[in-house]
C-alpha cells in the first residue's frame, strides 16, 4: 500500500466560516518515490504539507502514513520551509542537531553517540557548502547560508518523510540549483520518501518522480505527471 495516503481530505481553519483551504482532496505517495506538488498561491500547499506531516488534524478524511492513521507530529518526519526558522541562540550545528534531542529514539543515543551524530551534521553542512561555518550564529550567515543549514536540520536524523515547503525558493539560482544536485544525492543515497512544494516546474522536473498540480483554493490535486528521465539528472 503507498506510504502516504491522503483521502478525501478537507481542511477548514478557524471554525465553519473560517478559510476552505482544502476541499476532496486526495493522494497517494509510494515508498521512496520523491513527489512534486504545484499549484497557484493559497490554493493550500502547506496546509497538505502540514496534515501530511500530523501538525494539524484534517477537517475531514484520512491522512495515513505508513499505514497508521495520523494523530500528532511524526518523528520520522523532516521538514524544511521557504524561511529558514533557525534558533538564533543557537550555533549552526546546534541547529542542524535540533530533530535529534526532538525524535525519542535519536535523543537516547545521542547522550553516546554525540561524536557520530556531529560528523553527521558537519558532513550535511560540507555537502551544502557551509564547512567551517558550523561554530557560528545565525545572525553572522547570510539569509541563503541560513536556509541551507535549516535544509541540514531537516536530513540530520534519516528522516522516512521528508517535506519540503518550497526551500530552495528564496535562493539565488546559483545556489538553489547546487542544492537540487545535493538533493538528488541524498534522496538517491536513502531513498526517503519526500514530498516537495514548489513554484519551479524546472525544480519539479529535475527532482521528482511525479508531479501533482492543485486546483485554486479550495485545494485539491486536479492533474498529475510522471517524469520519465532517468536520474542523475543534469
Ligand atoms: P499555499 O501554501 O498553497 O500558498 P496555504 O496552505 O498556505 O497555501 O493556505 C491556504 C489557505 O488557507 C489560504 O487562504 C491561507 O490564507 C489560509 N491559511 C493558511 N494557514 C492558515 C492559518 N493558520 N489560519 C488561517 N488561515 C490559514
Ligand atoms: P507561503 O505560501 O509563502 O509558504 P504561508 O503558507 O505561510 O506562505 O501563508 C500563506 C497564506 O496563509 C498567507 O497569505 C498568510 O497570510 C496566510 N497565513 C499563514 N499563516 C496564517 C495564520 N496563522 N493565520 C492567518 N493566516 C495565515
Amino acid at each position: 500500500r503507498p506510504y502516504v495516503e491522503i483521502d478525501n481530505v478537507a481542511m477548514r481553519y478557524g471554525g465553519v466560516s473560517g478559510t476552505l483551504a482544502l476541499q476532496n482532496c486526495s493522494m497517494n505517495v509510494e515508498q521512496g518515490e520523491f513527489i512534486a506538488v504545484v499549484g497557484p498561491s493559497g490554493c493550500g500547499k502547506s496546509t497538505l504539507m502540514r496534515l501530511a506531516s500530523g501538525l494539524w488534524p484534517a477537517t475531514e478524511g484520512n491522512v495515513i502514513v505508513a499505514g497508521t492513521e495520523v494523530d500528532g507530529p511524526l518523528p520520522i518526519v523532516g521538514m524544511a520551509f521557504q524561511n529558514p526558522t533557525l534558533l538564533p541562540w543557537r550555533r549552526i550545528l546546534s541547529n542542524v542537531m535540533l530533530p535529534l534531542e526532538v525524535v525519542p529514539e535519536h535523543r537516547k543515543r545521542l547522550r553516546k553517540e554525540r561524536p557520530q551524530y556531529e560528523a553527521k551534521a558537519r558532513e550535511l553542512l560540507r555537502l551544502v557548502g557551509l564547512e567551517g561555518f558550523d561554530a557560528k550564529f545565525p545572525y553572522q550567515l547570510s539569509g541563503g547560508m541560513q536556509q541551507r543549514s535549516s535544509l541540514c536540520r531537516a536530513l540530520v536524523h534519516d528522516p522516512a518523510l521528508l517535506m519540503l515547503d518550497e526551500p530552495f525558493s528564496a535562493l539565488d539560482v546559483f545556489t538553489r540549483e547546487e542544492l537540487w544536485a545535493v538533493m538528488q544525492q541524498v534522496w538517491m543515497a536513502r531513498k526517503p520518501t519526500v514530498i516537495l512544494v514548489t513554484h519551479d516546474l524546472r525544480e519539479a522536473v529535475y527532482l521528482a518522480d511525479r508531479v501533482l498540480v492543485m486546483s485554486a483554493r479550495p485545494g485539491r490535486i486536479i492533474a498529475e505527471r510522471r517524469v520519465d528521465l532517468p536520474r542523475p539528472r543534469t
